[in-house]
């Protein structure tokens, strides 16, 4: 019988959503939309110390922000510790797991000696129940934890998703605590009860969990619980082909939001980086769960590439509908106390092909808001005494002209030919006037989109 597609990201709240995992969550979600499946979200937060209700709602906006929504979910798993709980005393009595009672200063002598001779320094299992086996005594005052009873020998194998076929000796891997001395179960364990019990059929995520992979298959076995297929997806590397960690480059989700970009342009980068369909570079997120069946997944680690960000991003800019675009640079305005009027997206529309980020966007817009000063090379160039009086003539022309683009291209025109210039040549000191800068579009355009009454003080202020 095939089970129904059931993907699911399990990120921990013990930092933000970063973009591995945004990545890893894209193609579980994009996996389940093109099978007609379903997306579990699910938060990890057994390590009580580290996570924070503030990581948690991080990864809710994360999620929302790039539009992947989830069928079920959020579950919590400090939500389920009764199942948890349940699930490890049917253990402990089929002997499938045990109490283990070293403590800390045991297992580092254990580990110690382990390494004087050589070994790898793995569990000795000296409180495994085994027929004939005399255990030791129960000391006093040590809250046990729970240990698996992992194969001491065979195989392990899978055939991954993304990287082919693994496998990996029991000999490899220890008896594996699967709940600390004070009763919350360690991730491999949770981990295993919570995808059989979503009926998860396949595991995306990162390839640091590949040695964690035999643990829970030894665990699902052990339970009597169906196998999901497994896929671990490469890391990110930085520009610098390092591991992107804080220190190198790796910000939040929610960063690149605050930072002016496109949840569309983030999609479809993170998509692309780790995962190709043919030449294509930009795709919708439709075209993405049409094409998104995990195949085409990279065996090797993806480098995050800024400038492709910055040009997909650019492309999705491009493309944004003036008014949906002018909301978001209303935001980014209003970071800077500039309130945006119904101007906004006649400007957005006018400046939105040479802007990569709606920050570089607001950037533009807040010059017809707030008041500019020109660089001083700027200002020398292209503010000399010599251009004052058709500066003036324009101006005054402007005053009595109808206020749209056709009737103040117009008037440009007129005082260019009364005052025997080319365009440039007035063009340029305006724009500067203007806009602080003279690479700006088309000189009646870029007027237009000001009140008349804002145009003629900043010219008449040369
Ligand atoms: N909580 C784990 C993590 O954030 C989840 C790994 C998994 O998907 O199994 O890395």
């Amino acid at each position: 019988m095939t089970r129904k597609v059931r993907t699911r990201i399990a990120p921990s709240p013990t930092g933000f959503l970063h973009l591995g995992t945004a990545r890893t969550a894209l193609y579980s979600w994009a996996y389940a939309r093109h099978h007609g499946g379903e997306f579990v979200l699910r938060i990890e937060d057994t390590d009580v110390a580290r996570s924070t209700q503030e990581s948690t709602e991080q990864i809710l906006a994360s999620m929302q922000w790039l539009g992947l929504d989830y069928d079920e979910g959020p579950v919590y798993q400090m939500q389920r510790l009764d199942r948890y709980h349940a699930v490890i005393a049917q253990m402990l009595a089929e002997g499938t797991a045990y109490h283990c009672y070293c403590t800390p200063a045991e297992l580092d002598a254990m580990r110690e000696a382990q390494r004087e001779r050589g070994e790898k320094t793995l569990y000795d299992r000296r409180w495994r129940p085994e027929p004939g086996k005399q255990l030791p005594p129960v000391p006093e005052g040590v809250p046990p934890v729970v240990r698996f009873c992992n194969p001491v020998d065979g195989d392990v194998t899978w055939d991954d998703l993304v990287k082919g076929e693994i496998t990996i000796n029991n000999r490899e891997i220890d008896d594996l605590i699967i709940q600390r001395p004070d009763g919350v179960p360690t991730y491999n364990f949770a981990v295993v009860v919570d995808d059989w019990d979503m009926a998860i059929t396949h595991v995306f995520r990162g390839d640091e969990h590949i040695n964690n992979t035999p643990w829970q298959i030894n665990i699902f076995r052990a339970l009597g619980a169906p196998l999901p297929l497994f896929g671990h997806v490469p890391v990110i590397l930085g520009d610098d082909g390092q591991k992107l960690s804080k220190r190198r480059g790796a910000v939040s989700v929610t960063a690149y939001e605050e930072n002016g970009y496109l949840p569309e342009a983030m999609l479809n980068y993170l998509a692309r980086l780790g995962w190709s369909h043919g030449d294509e570079e930009l795709f919708t997120r439709e075209q993405l769960v049409q094409w998104f069946d995990g195949t085409h997944l990279s065996k090797s680690p993806a480098q995050w590439d800024a400038a492709k960000l910055s040009w997909v991003n650019a492309h999705y800019i491009k493309q944004m509908d003036d008014t949906a675009l002018a909301e978001l640079v209303a935001t980014q305005l209003k970071k800077r106390d500039i309130v945006a009027d119904e101007r906004l997206p006649g400007i957005c529309a006018l400046f939105k092909d040479r802007c990569d980020t709606t920050v570089v966007l607001a950037d533009w817009a807040a010059r017809f808001y707030a008041d500019v000063t020109a660089s001083e090379a700027d200002r020398n160039h292209h503010l000399s005494d010599a251009i004052r009086p058709a500066v003036a003539a324009l101006a005054d022309r402007l005053a009595g002209v109808d206020w749209d683009k056709a009737a103040i291209a117009a008037g440009i025109k007129e005082v260019l030919a009364a005052q025997g210039l080319k365009m440039p040549a007035l063009a340029m000191p305006v724009r500067v006037l203007l806009l602080g800068t003279p690479q700006t579009p088309s000189l009646d355009a870029v007027l237009a989109l000001f009140s008349r009454e804002t145009a003629l003080a900043r010219l008449r202020a040369l």
